[in-house]
């Protein structure tokens, strides 16, 4: 192992906390409070943390976004009738993509029907219902990260 690569790890390894961050965004914010600072600093963490407990997902532009965790729906958006009725029409439309669906009235009809439809709506709601929120949140840096 090389030197460089035992500089790179030992900088891994060197993890930095809120008193440093504080420091840093006092001086660069020229706030001239350190106290100041870390309590805004604090309730900014706070009300992140909440924010992703309840569930929302928070995307700080040009940054990144930190999204919480959750399990993947179960079920069908549509009612029986429903679900077969588009799985016809999907069927005899095969390959001619979502562009010629957009257009075509009878999709269109039948997407305005679904709308409707209060056993598609009641399907939905299940739908929602049944994605539980995980404990793992999935940070991803923006392009300009
Ligand atoms: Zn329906």
């Amino acid at each position: 192992m090389g030197e460089g690569m035992l500089a790179h790890i030992a900088k891994n390894l060197h993890m930095i906390g809120i008193t440093q961050i504080t420091q840093e965004v006092n001086k660069k914010g020229k706030i001239n409070s350190e106290e100041t600072t870390k309590k805004v600093i604090r309730a900014f963490l706070e009300i992140i943390q909440q924010k992703l407990s309840q569930g929302e997902n928070i995307n700080f532009k040009s940054y990144f976004t930190l999204k919480r965790g959750a399990t993947k729906p179960k079920g069908s958006k549509h009612c029986g009738k429903h679900e077969k009725a588009l799985a016809d029409y999907k069927q005899a439309n095969k390959g001619k993509g979502i562009t010629a669906f957009a257009k075509s009235p009878k999709f269109k009809n039948l997407v305005n029907e679904t709308r409707k439809c209060k056993d598609c709506q009641k399907h939905k709601q299940q739908l929602a219902k049944s994605v539980k929120l995980v404990n793992r949140i999935s940070f991803k840096p923006s392009k300009q990260f």
